[in-house]
């Protein structure tokens, strides 16, 4: 019983040392590649509509249209492309009315969105305590 436990233990160590000599050895034929690929001068050749262009790296990234729709029906001002336009403190031009996020110009982040969700809801609190009083 007891070499049957023992035999299976050195089994997983030496399942254990191959898997870190694979990784290893995957992570540094990795990093050569890329030595080499660089040494090598290569570039990332992209076909496109208006011709073929070569990059150094290319990073993809997508964009996004704004549904500003609701806030067009209540007549906020639209600024560069087409985002809602906003003062410091996400209030659009129309008194009562507020936007934060990818509606508006400027990082499109969930965090960034998320921060400036806050500062409307502050401002959403104080505009209305400064026309009638709030509890805190
Ligand atoms: C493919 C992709 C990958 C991304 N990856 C990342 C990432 O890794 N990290 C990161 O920080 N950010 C990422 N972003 C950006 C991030 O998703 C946005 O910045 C964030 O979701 C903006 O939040 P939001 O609340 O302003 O808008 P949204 O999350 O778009 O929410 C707006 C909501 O309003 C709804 N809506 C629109 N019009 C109306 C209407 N008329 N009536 C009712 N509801 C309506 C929509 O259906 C949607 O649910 C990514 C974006 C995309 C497209």
């Amino acid at each position: 019983m007891k070499t049957l436990k023992s035999k299976l233990l050195l089994a997983l160590v030496v399942m254990w040392i191959g898997l870190l000599v694979l990784a290893a050895w995957s992570a540094l034929n990795t990093r050569q590649n890329m030595i080499n690929e660089r040494e090598a001068g290569l570039k990332r050749v992209v076909e496109t509509a208006e011709g073929t262009y070569t990059f150094d790296t290319v990073y993809p990234a997508l964009g996004s249209d704004p549904h500003v729709l609701l806030a067009q029906a209540v007549g906020a001002a639209l600024g560069e492309k087409g985002c809602i336009t906003v003062d410091r403190h996400q209030r659009t031009n129309i008194p009562g009315v507020y936007a934060a996020g990818d509606v508006v110009i400027g990082l499109d982040q969930i965090s960034h969105a998320m921060g400036e969700g806050g500062v409307a809801a502050t401002t959403i609190r104080n505009d209305l305590a400064a026309r009638t009083p709030l509890l805190r």
